[in-house]
């Protein structure tokens, strides 16, 4: 969403609603973890009023546990926060999960999928950025491919249910190259909202990352 035009929210949400689209996502940064501040509460829970498919909250924000539970009650279902902002990331995964929520871990382009070893059996999913974090248009930065795939590999013995999001720079290009190295789950902003039908550009995306 946060490519949406904010100052039509309402018919941005019903446009994603009336899509093929399985999710909306939700990117909140904090200024300090990212160099960039999205939006707050107000607007996720503008953003759930309208909603008919679950949310996907994604905290890009120093010491996320501070905000677990006001994220539940906003109306949140998947809620994932970074590896790297995170010191107890074990408790955390577990306070999103006793708050009802599904429990992601998002990675940095520079964070190797390897250091999730001992943590992925306590995820639902793990969320790769495929650009630096904090800004939405950006390109999509090759070696996440390679990371995609090292980390389906280890999943597959340890994790198997643990569902790959990818999130950022996803195009109609490399949509298809992301589903053959192992993303279940495609977040794409700028590709749907740039393009002259939103709900057509969500529609070619899915039948390309199947
Ligand atoms: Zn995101």
């Amino acid at each position: 969403m946060l490519s949406a035009d904010f100052g039509k929210l309402a018919s941005e949400v019903e446009m994603v609603n009336n899509s093929e689209a399985d999710w909306f996502h939700l990117d909140i940064m904090d200024g300090l973890f990212v160099p960039n501040i999205s939006y707050g509460f107000p607007v996720v829970k503008a953003i759930a009023a309208g909603a008919k498919k679950p949310l996907d909250a994604h905290l890009m924000i120093q010491d996320p546990d501070r905000y677990i539970d006001q994220f539940a009650e906003a109306g949140v279902n998947y809620l994932s926060v970074h590896w790297e902002a995170c010191t107890h990331l074990h408790r955390t995964l577990e306070h999103i999960r006793a708050a009802g929520m599904k429990p992601g871990i998002a990675l940095n382009p520079h964070t190797p999928v390897n250091i999730l070893y001992d943590i992925l059996p306590q995820a639902h999913f793990i969320l790769i950025m495929s650009v630096n974090p904090g800004f939405g248009g950006q390109k999509f930065i090759e070696g996440s491919l390679g990371k995609i795939k090292k980390l389906r590999e280890i999943a597959s013995k340890i994790a198997p249910e643990c569902l790959i999001e990818v999130d950022g720079g996803v195009s109609m290009q490399n949509a298809p190259l992301l589903a053959e190295a192992g993303a279940d789950i495609l977040v794409a902003g700028n590709t749907i909202f740039s393009h002259p039908s939103p709900a057509e550009a969500i529609g070619l995306l899915k039948r390309l990352g199947k």
